[in-house]
Parts: C-alpha cells; sequence; structure tokens
C-alpha cells in the first residue's frame, strides 16, 4: 500500500484536543484534514478543513466522514467497533477495528495481556466477589476514563461506595502499591518499524494525569525493560499509530502494566516542542505510511503540566506567570466551556527548567488561579 499522496485527506474519527493536534501536525506535511464530532465548536472541527458534525457512534456520520476522506485514523478508543468496521470498510482505517476490539473494553484488554503473559495486577470480572482481595479498584469495562467509572475498595466496609460504579459491567483489580507511574509513547508504522519516545513519569490528581516529565528518572534496565514491553505489546496489537502502554512501577523496580491507550496521549504532550518529531506528527507519518520521524528530545529534558476547568474558577487564569517562566509555551484547546476536570489545555516546559517545574507544578497552577 502507497503512502498517502500530499494533499489527500485525513479524516479524524472524534474531534476532540487530540483531534484538534493530530490535524495540525497532518497540515503542517501537506495534508489536508477532516474530523467527525457532534459538535461544530469541538477543538478539532474548529481547525480542520471539512469539518464533520455528527455523532462518533453513528454508523451513516462515520460513513460521511469516510466519503470526504483518503484515509482514516481516530483520536478516541471507545468508539463501537461496528462503526469502525463499517468505517474501515469505505477507506483504510488505522489503528485497524481489530485492535480496538481488543481495547475499548478493559476486560478483553485484560485478558489480551493475560494470554501474552504481559505483567500485569491480579484483574477479574467484578460479577462476584470470588477472588477478589481487598484492596481492590473498580472500573467500568468501558467508557470509564481519566478517573472516571471507577472506585476504590480498601476493606469490605467500603463496598457499599461501588454501587453506583457497579451498576454497570466492571472488572475489579487489586490495588497497586507503586513507586511511580510511568508511560511509553511509541510509533508503529504500516511497515512495523517502532520509533520510541523517551519513558515519561506521571503524577496524577482523582485519576486524571497532573503532570509528565521526561525523561524519566529510571535505571537504565528498566528503561529498556519499559521499552521492550511496550514493543512488544504493540507488535502483538498490530498496532499501526501511536500508542501509549502506561505503567507502574513497584518499589522492587518490577513494571506491570496499567493501561494501553492504542492513539496519542495525554501523557506525550511533552513531545510537542520537546521532540524533534511530536507524537501527533508521528501519528500522521504512522497511518500515512511516511518514515517515522525522530523521537529524540531537542533539549534533554521536558515537562507538561495540564490545564483543567477548575483553575478557571475565578475567572480567566494568569497566565502572565507562564511568560516567566523560562522555556514555558501555553496549549489551549479551543473549549469555551470550562467545567471542572475538563482538560482545557496544557502548558509545556522544554529544556532546563523542566524537572524543577516538574515538582512545581502545584504552586505554579495556585498562582495560574490568581
Ligand atoms: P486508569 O484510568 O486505569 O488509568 O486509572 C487512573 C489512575 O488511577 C492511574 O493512573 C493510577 O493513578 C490509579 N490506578 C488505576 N488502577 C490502579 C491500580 N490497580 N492500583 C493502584 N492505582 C491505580
Amino acid at each position: 500500500m502507497d503512502p498517502l499522496a500530499r494533499g489527500k485527506t485525513l479524516g479524524i474519527l472524534g474531534g476532540g484536543q487530540l483531534g484538534r493536534l493530530i490535524a495540525e501536525a497532518a497540515k503542517e506535511l501537506g495534508y489536508r484534514t477532516a474530523a467527525l464530532d457532534s459538535s461544530r465548536s469541538s477543538p478539532a472541527l474548529q481547525v480542520v478543513d471539512i469539518p464533520i458534525v455528527g455523532a462518533v457512534d453513528d454508523e451513516l456520520a462515520a460513513l460521511r466522514l469516510a466519503e470526504a476522506s483518503d484515509l482514516l485514523t481516530l483520536e478516541w478508543e471507545l468508539i463501537p467497533v461496528k462503526v469502525l468496521e463499517t468505517a474501515a470498510k469505505a477507506r483504510t482505517l488505522f489503528p485497524a477495528p481489530s485492535v480496538l476490539a481488543v481495547i475499548r473494553d478493559r476486560l478483553t484488554q485484560r485478558n489480551f495481556l493475560a494470554r501474552h503473559g504481559f505483567p500485569q495486577t491480579p484483574y477479574g470480572e467484578a460479577t462476584t466477589a470470588a477472588g477478589w482481595k481487598y484492596p481492590v479498584i473498580l472500573k467500568r469495562r468501558t467508557h470509564g476514563y481519566d478517573g472516571k467509572g471507577q472506585c476504590r475498595l480498601l476493606s469490605e466496609a467500603d463496598r457499599p461506595n461501588a454501587a453506583e460504579v457497579l451498576k454497570a459491567p466492571c472488572v475489579w483489580e487489586k490495588l497497586v502499591d507503586f513507586k511511580t507511574e510511568i508511560s511509553v509513547i511509541l510509533a508503529r508504522g504500516r511497515d512495523g518499524k517502532t520509533a520510541v519516545y523517551p519513558v515519561a513519569e506521571n503524577t496524577h490528581r482523582g485519576g486524571i494525569l497532573h503532570a509528565t516529565r521526561a525523561p524519566a528518572p529510571l535505571p537504565r534496565d528498566v528503561e529498556a525493560a519499559a521499552v521492550a514491553l511496550a514493543i512488544k505489546i504493540a507488535d502483538a496489537l498490530g498496532h499501526v499509530g501511536v500508542m501509549a502502554v502506561e505503567m507502574f512501577l513497584l518499589h522492587d523496580e518490577s513494571l506491570l502494566v496499567n493501561e494501553i491507550a492504542p492513539r496519542v496521549h495525554n501523557s506525550g504532550h511533552y513531545t510537542l516542542g520537546g521532540c524533534a518529531v511530536s507524537q501527533f506528527e508521528q501519528h500522521v507519518r504512522a497511518v500515512c505510511g511516511l518514515r517515522l520521524g525522530d523521537p529524540g528530545l531537542l533539549e534533554g529534558q521536558a515537562a507538561m503540566v495540564n490545564l483543567l476547568g477548575d483553575l478557571w474558577e475565578k475567572g480567566e487564569p494568569k497566565w502572565s506567570v507562564l511568560d516567566a517562566i523560562p522555556g514555558a509555551k501555553l496549549h489551549l484547546y479551543g473549549k469555551s466551556d470550562p467545567r471542572p476536570g475538563r482538560k482545557m489545555g496544557h502548558y509545556t516546559i522544554v529544556g532546563a527548567a523542566a524537572n524543577t517545574e516538574f515538582a512545581r507544578a502545584d504552586e505554579r497552577l495556585e498562582a495560574l488561579r490568581g
């Protein structure tokens, strides 16, 4: 299959900030862009050449996107597989629907990891309490993300707290006592070649990514093990495009896979400005059949801090705070309604200040709040 020729149209299923950043990278590479989202004012539909308004779980809407495009990709893994299959019959779609069929349900994702012997925390289907030892975390099998649709139970006494989450099918996972959370972002091309970004360290607040820094301060062998694990997962899935593997680093330096995202990922936002080729450009390169670019850091280190809607509580944040940080750059996603917990934007810090800024993220957010 030939690479997608410049001037052809890359269509994106989903219109959030990830789609917007993919579209901007695609345009820089000389492609036209289309995206599908239910809202005309969604982040991606604001910037693409061909905005298509319709629900991402609607087959006819997906077909309209396919007709307007020469090649398809996605920015969201929760699109129903049937819709993806319909779209993929009309135009080539990367990643393939079969990859999403494994990933979009936490149980099939965990079963896939188990089948291949990839390390993970003990888990099961949360239909009965059999085999479930406290402390556990319950997670909705689908549509739970950013800590939503999850509930931690430290003992049987917490059981009543799980009633809401258990209204939909869930998995249980043994709660992991980890030292750090890391993620490996990689791109896998149509030819199976991979390009891997420096391993990132992540902190979360309330289940939502808070800050990332790269490279994570890891012993070389741990870093190599994390990279090797992520590549094996991408190969086993037959993935094409960018993929993120979130992992827990335990106190004994062993690794457990937490979650796979078959798409560009929030913990890879530092690559935009921080690396020679961003995860967004790399994704476009991978799906369009171009040669993968250089994933190396430009200035040795980079960090990213998420900006959630809570920050707008007292009005527009004081952006001048960021102007005073060397190497800092603001990215806003064009969302007009800053609800608490909603990802409105992020800032990156590239270069020498990245590590200290990663540690000072809370303090900076306080100052931004005014
Ligand atoms: P997830 O949506 O699965 O990525 O979970 C969001 C966050 O919750 C993770 O980044 C961790 O901080 C935490 N978390 C998820 N699963 C576990 C687990 N099994 N043990 C401990 N913490 C977890």
